[in-house]
């Protein structure tokens, strides 16, 4: 073989490896059912949900879209499903009614997008795009983020749209007591989840995106990890996206999403060690239960979780797809 032809070869197994490869990950939160409690009947509709939003993403990155892109519409997906605490499937406030959070990065730009306490919004996701996309900041929270949602003419629904006989007897369990519910920190009927999703896309950019509906009975305008950038999400080409699920109080204490991305920055670690350390190690520390989806430019993915369960589903750069629930 000639240099020239030497060189072609390398160049067309670098042009393999970053421009024909993706890699993608979404989860339905990490407050199961416990196995016990699982029917094979629910079980089936779980698995097809996570199977529908992990094609939905896949499909986009297999025809060359962008990271950013296939994220959205995987949690558009999930957030349409009534099997998950988020979007159209969120859990009751205090008040009885939906405050929902959500947020996106874009690893490339490092651009971010994420909303808080917004209600009516079909799907809090985009809004957070469109806080990206469309305005000077990242985060904007309740009146403000509505009034911006109706600037931009974000797809509304009325308060029907959001109701689920499950979500609301979980509600009405507690709902006159100080109590308040993560999804995982129930031992029973801990049914739903916040979703999320991380991809790696043919150019090697990542992006992350996370929603949720918070915590049963919130009230105070409470707010979780989940539209924190750097805590529930994150994502940065040079290291990993991160999407988080657990209890927010510790995710944010802890700003886990980004310590992943920080431990493989200043320390080195790999993914799986980065993101084993903060789920693992770090949380457990301070009593955060949880867990995270993760994938690095190289399209390698990890999903660590401390809980029973975490709904889960993946598809690797070798083509692999990975749909679970417990561990
Ligand atoms: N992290 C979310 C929150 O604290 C809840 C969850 O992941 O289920 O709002």
């Amino acid at each position: 073989m000639t240099a020239i032809e030497m060189q072609f070869v390398i160049f067309r197994t670098d042009y393999k490896h970053k421009m024909n490869n993706f890699s993608i990950a979404i989860h339905g939160g990490a407050g199961t059912l416990v196995k016990g409690m699982m029917t094979p009947e629910l079980e089936v509709q779980y698995k097809d949900a996570l199977k529908k939003a992990l094609d939905i993403g896949s499909d986009i990155l297999r025809n060359g879209g962008s990271a950013i892109d296939a994220v959205e519409q995987a949690v558009i997906s999930l957030e349409d499903s009534h099997l998950f605490n988020a979007g159209k499937g969120s859990v009751f406030t205090s008040k009885g009614k939906h405050e929902m959070d959500a947020s996106i990065m874009d690893g490339k730009s490092l651009e971010a997008g994420a909303v808080s306490l917004v209600a009516g919004i079909k799907n809090p996701v985009s809004l957070a795009r469109e806080v990206m996309d469309n305005s000077d900041h990242v985060f904007l929270a309740g009146e403000g983020a509505m009034e911006f949602a109706k600037f931009r003419a974000v797809e509304m629904r009325d308060e029907a749209f959001f109701y689920d006989e499950f979500r609301f007897q979980q509600w009405q369990e507690i709902k006159d007591s100080d109590k308040f519910q993560l999804d995982h920190s129930v031992k029973k009927d801990s049914k739903f989840g916040t979703v999320g999703a991380v991809a790696c896309d043919e150019q090697g950019n990542l992006a992350a995106a996370t929603s949720t509906g918070g915590m049963t009975n919130k009230r105070f305008g409470r707010i979780g990890d989940s539209p924190v950038i750097g805590s529930g999400t994150y994502a940065n080409n040079q290291t990993c996206a991160v999407s988080c699920t657990g209890s927010g109080e510790f995710f944010i204490r802890g700003v886990a999403a980004y310590d992943v991305s920080c431990l493989m920055e200043y320390k080195g670690l790999s993914l799986e060690e980065a993101a084993n350390e903060v789920v693992f190690n770090r949380l457990k520390t301070i009593n955060g239960d949880g867990g995270l989806i993760a994938c690095d430019r190289f399209g390698n993915i990890t999903m660590p979780f401390n809980t029973e369960g975490m709904y889960r589903a993946s598809l690797d750069i070798n083509g692999k797809e990975t749909i679970s629930i417990y561990s």
